[in-house]
């Protein structure tokens, strides 16, 4: 077996909501549906998938706007972020009107993850590596076997995640990425939250914030 996933951006932001699935049980998640929920629910069923669990990466709107309405309309779990994002899952009433989003509640997980968790996709697992500097309680998800990473707002193709909002911290997220990202190895490709994908080690080779570490 193996895990597959497909992306759908997502809101204003074009944000990469990914479903992901083991293809054996076609079981799937949800990671960081942030909004147009019809478009993901429609990825779902075309491909006969059927949705278990809501993962989060962290509780930023676009990552995280529509998972209080799916989680309740499907009966879903919700499965992260770390629970130092606990604050923007409170304020997510407030981020929807700061960012001109349609009205986002806020939710209570049904688990919190922490780094060295694992999650489990029909038979597939995703490991969780907890990498703050984004938001304090981000975390990525890894898909070993598939040498994939699902990384959020800590790493783009060519540049990194905002430090600059509360409890963000620039040398906090370097580290995330050196000591946690680079060693799940070179020809891990990575999705990020925005934009297209790319490679751990061409960023390590040519990503202007992070290149040469
Ligand atoms: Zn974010």
């Amino acid at each position: 077996m193996s895990l597959r996933y497909h992306t759908v951006p997502v809101t204003a932001f074009q944000q990469n909501c990914s479903v992901v699935w083991c293809d054996e049980t076609l079981e799937a998640a949800v990671i960081d549906p942030g909004g147009d929920l019809p478009r993901i629910l429609q990825a779902v069923k075309e491909r006969g998938l059927t949705l278990k669990q809501i993962l989060l990466t962290h509780a930023h709107i676009d990552h995280a706007g529509g998972t209080s309405t799916l989680a309740r309309e499907l009966g879903l779990p919700i499965i992260g972020p770390q629970e130092a994002d606990q604050f923007w899952i409170t304020g997510l009433p407030q981020q929807s009107q700061m960012f001109g989003f349609p009205p986002a509640e806020t939710f209570t997980p049904t688990r919190w993850l922490h780094d060295g968790d694992s999650v489990s996709v029909g038979h597939c697992t995703l490991q969780v590596r907890h990498c703050p500097g984004h938001t304090p309680g981000h975390v990525v998800f890894h898909a070993v076997e598939a040498k994939r990473c699902f990384v959020g707002d800590v790493l783009f193709a060519g540049g990194i995640g905002r430090t600059d909002f509360p409890q963000g911290d620039f040398d906090t997220l370097i580290a995330s990425i050196t000591r946690r990202l680079w060693p799940m190895g070179d020809d891990t490709v990575f999705i990020p939250g925005h934009g297209p994908e790319s490679t751990f080690g061409a960023e390590r080779r040519s990503n202007p914030f992070v290149g040469g570490t």
